[in-house]
């Protein structure tokens, strides 16, 4: 039995990390893996969430029962309250279905799963993707029968985004194709279209009757602002665009391995999203049966209570702010103290864990051999691998490979 299967090469990034974890040179440095570090290299646990877990801890009403199939109530109207805004209309006129999902993952698979079963494809069932994405949306829409299709996103000349092939893409694409829009953070290039570009965009998907699939992994982790973060999603919501959104609260949270997520969906009118919602209980019923508790108990707390929101306002802040001032670091180190031939200013006007540095695979590839500076072949790094204590380092030996 199973002589015939073949196998599966590892995953890039956990395979990166192991070789990181492998090196004794002691200025090594991981830029591979999308998860927050301190200035200390340290994973941080939020102080909110330490309160919120303590809170947990004394609560002698909690038990470990089953929550519904859809998740706990109280965390998925605050998280959509989060997304689309506390006075959304699509929430108050009952027309969103949320369900607790295991995180971001999970919701991106919700919103497939779903997609495949009912959503009316124009000819064979399609996704279009931004090239590139984060790689797992090819393997979770495959895995659902629907076929990855590539848009133009990224244009490698300005390290910026491709915004006339990506509305070409819009315009070429059938009527009521499925494009999934990354709402903030755009993972891996750190590239996203301003307030403008969106309106742009969202002219095109509404011409079209394209549907918006809306990956939202980072809000409030990008530009620190909550609601800035939210923008695009909103904004599709008040255009009356059809759409669903997958929510993570792995970045902004810190809640990576307690897998807290939500999808939601918004739908025309109550009597719609209640149809919706019971195939997605369905659905849901026969992969989970029913969410874990833990994590959602710790993200209703925070959302629901005002002083722990706040504080958590602050937390991502703390996490936000730092990345940002280590763009401004390494644009200062290359441009002001190297001299590094090239434009940086990509580094600065990227936003989010992640930056596309423009560099090639072999330089890339000469970075993680000579320099123990371990990054994906395609020059992303995380930013929340660099600190105070390495980036100089890490700027010296991007300009090495860039100077070849
Ligand atoms: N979407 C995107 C674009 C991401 O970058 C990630 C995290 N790397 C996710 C979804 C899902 O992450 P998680 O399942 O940990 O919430």
């Amino acid at each position: 039995l199973w002589q015939d299967v073949p196998l599966a090469p590892p995953d890039s990034i956990f395979q990166l990390t192991a070789a990181y974890k492998a090196d004794t040179f002691p200025q090594k440095v991981n830029l591979g893996v999308g998860a927050y570090r301190d200035d200390n290299n340290k994973p941080w646990i939020l102080p909110v969430v330490k309160k919120a877990t303590s809170i947990l801890l004394n609560d002698e009403t909690l038990d470990h029962e089953y929550l519904p199939i859809t998740g706990l109530a109280d965390f998925t109207s605050a998280a959509a309250k989060l997304i689309l805004g506390a006075d959304s209309p699509a929430i108050k006129e009952g027309r969103t279905v949320s369900v607790q999902t295991i995180s971001g993952t999970g919701a991106n698979h919700l919103g497939a799963l779903f997609l495949s079963r009912f959503y009316k494809f124009n000819g064979t069932p399609k996704v279009y993707l931004s090239n590139p994405t984060w790689a797992n949306h090819h393997a979770i829409f495959r895995n659902v029968g629907i076929e990855p299709v590539d848009y133009a996103y990224y244009d490698p000349k300005t390290i910026g985004l491709d915004l006339n092939g990506f509305i070409e893409a819009l315009n070429n694409a059938p009527e009521r194709s499925v494009f999934l829009l990354h709402a903030c953070a755009h993972n891996p290039t750190g590239v996203d279209p301003t307030q403008e570009q969106w309106k742009e965009i969202a002219k095109v998907i509404a011409a079209k009757k394209h549907y918006s699939f809306f990956d939202c992994a980072y809000q409030g982790f990008a530009s620190g602002d909550l609601d800035k973060d939210a923008w695009a999603v909103r904004y599709f919501v008040a255009q009356g665009l059809p759409l669903l959104v997958c929510q993570s609260f792995a970045k902004n949270a810190g809640l990576y391995g307690e897998r807290v997520g939500a999808l939601h969906v918004v739908s025309a009118d109550q009597e719609t999203a209640n149809r919706v919602k019971s195939q997605l209980s369905v659905l849901q019923r026969s992969e989970i049966s029913n969410p874990p508790s833990h994590g959602a108990r710790l993200v209703s707390l925070i959302l629901n209570n005002p002083e722990l929101f706040e504080e958590w306002k602050r937390d991502i802040q703390t996490m936000a702010g730092r990345i940002i001032e280590m763009r401004k670091e390494l644009h200062r180190l290359l441009t002001e103290e190297l001299h590094t031939p090239g434009n940086w200013d990509h580094i600065v006007n990227q936003i989010g864990m992640f930056s596309f540095t423009g560099i090639s695979p072999k330089q890339s590839k000469e970075l993680v051999e000579k320099s123990h500076v371990y990054l994906t072949g395609n020059g992303r790094i995380s930013m929340a691998g660099l600190n105070s204590k390495n980036i100089r380092y890490f700027a010296s030996e991007l300009d090495k490979v860039v100077q070849g």
